[in-house]
């Protein structure tokens, strides 16, 4: 089959490698109608993440047609549509009972390296390097979807791909961001990046029922999807003194949640990056946890932060006063994406948003490499790139 490898730093190519099997009776092989370019690719693209292979095949983020299944997978036949959760959840450990599906005791095979940094692994990913699993991903033409039985989710025929392909990822992440916030009925949500998750969560802490939704960003494209599509007023933090806006518009007293959906991804912060940050000076110096201190500063007093974006390490200088003295609360964490799959396909067969509207970019797998490039340097024009095999 033809499939998108990372080859090294800024070097991924489509390539012929050979055909995914069945390898476990809970196995099913899928064959790829859409995929889609995550944010989070861009830091393999990049080279950052640590314990990539050349060869590797990228992608999370995906949705196709079943073709095979393994002995044990009885909700799944052949020619079933499904969409993909990006974390694996085995459905049965201590974790999975509780709906924590992307903290899975059981999915990362190479849980020691996680271990080594963070005291314990959460659940293996699709196409996102050798710590996490090291599991080939879905920009191919097929894939091996371990756990079939638990992850994927039957697609009704009259869906379309693209309004159900971002149930695999930035719709739930989005939802549960805004979820986290424990939204009341008239409360203002300020939500830092206007990317695809940012979108999402601003369009879902409306659904949840906030009357207000602030987007900041400092890409201009952005804020006008964020205020054109989704309807969030939209501040430009590199235009304002942004404490000083958020707290005039909400009559001075501030958001009544906060959603960083920055997180470090910007900046592609890997493990091997985090060690390396706290054994240099220049760690103590950075200052990438930006979004993250003003969303503890912004948030109003009993609110609370809640954190979509992702963090890898020590984060310097987090003003710990402010939130204590505010009584605030933190939620964070990777999307337990298996929760939301029904209830928010529902959410989409009754109309209630069509996440399509995320998307700006189409090609053919077979020009995955140019929309990689084209991802990375265009971050005004290009927010979503979808691919079709
Ligand atoms: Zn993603
Ligand atoms: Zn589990």
């Amino acid at each position: 089959m033809r499939a998108l490898c990372w080859r090294g730093r800024k070097d991924v190519a489509v390539e012929r490698v050979p055909d995914p099997q069945i390898l476990n009776p809970r196995d099913a092989i899928i064959r790829i109608t859409t995929t889609a370019i995550c944010g989070s690719d861009l830091h393999l693209y990049d080279g950052y993440i640590p314990t990539m292979q050349a060869g590797d095949i990228l992608g999370h983020e995906f949705m196709g047609e079943v073709v095979e299944t393994g002995r044990d997978v009885t909700n799944l036949k052949k020619g079933d549509r499904v969409v993909v959760p990006f974390t694996m959840a085995c459905g049965g450990c201590f974790f999975c009972k509780k709906q924590f599906y992307s903290l899975c005791d059981n999915s990362n095979p190479k849980a020691e390296i996680a271990e080594a940094v963070y005291g314990y692994s959460g659940s293996g990913l699709f196409g996102y390097s050798h710590m996490l699993g090291g599991f080939a991903g879905g920009q191919a033409e097929f894939v091996r979807v371990p756990f079939a039985d638990v992850g994927p989710i039957k697609v009704p025929d009259h869906l379309p791909d693209e309004q159900v392909l971002f149930l695999s990822d930035i719709f739930p992440t989005g939802y549960m961001a805004a979820e986290n916030c424990s939204i009341e009925p008239g409360d203002t949500v300020a939500v830092w990046g206007c990317g695809p998750v940012g979108l999402f969560a601003i369009k879902s802490a409306f659904l949840l029922g906030a009357q207000r939704v602030i987007g900041i960003d400092s890409v201009e494209g952005r804020l006008k999807k964020a205020r054109e599509l989704c309807g969030a007023e939209t501040v430009n933090f590199e235009h304002v003194d942004l404490l000083r806006t958020l707290d005039e518009m909400t009559a001075g007293r501030g958001p009544d949640s906060c959603i960083d959906a920055v997180g470090l991804e910007a900046h592609g912060n890997g493990i091997a990056g985090f060690y390396d940050r706290i054994k240099t000076a220049t760690y103590m110096a950075t200052d990438r946890p930006t979004a993250l201190r003003m969303a503890i500063m912004a948030c109003r007093k009993g609110g609370t932060v809640s954190i979509p974006g992702v963090y890898g390490g020590l984060l310097d200088k987090l003003p710990m006063g402010a939130a204590f003295a505010k009584g605030l609360t933190f939620k964070m964490g990777q999307t337990h994406v298996h929760k939301y799959l029904k209830p928010l396909m529902a959410r989409i067969e009754k109309g209630d948003i069509d996440p399509s509207f995320v998307i700006t970019h189409r090609y053919n797998l077979s020009h995955a490499a140019e929309a990689y490039k084209e991802f990375s340097t265009q971050q005004d024009e290009c927010v979503k790139v979808v691919l079709k095999p």
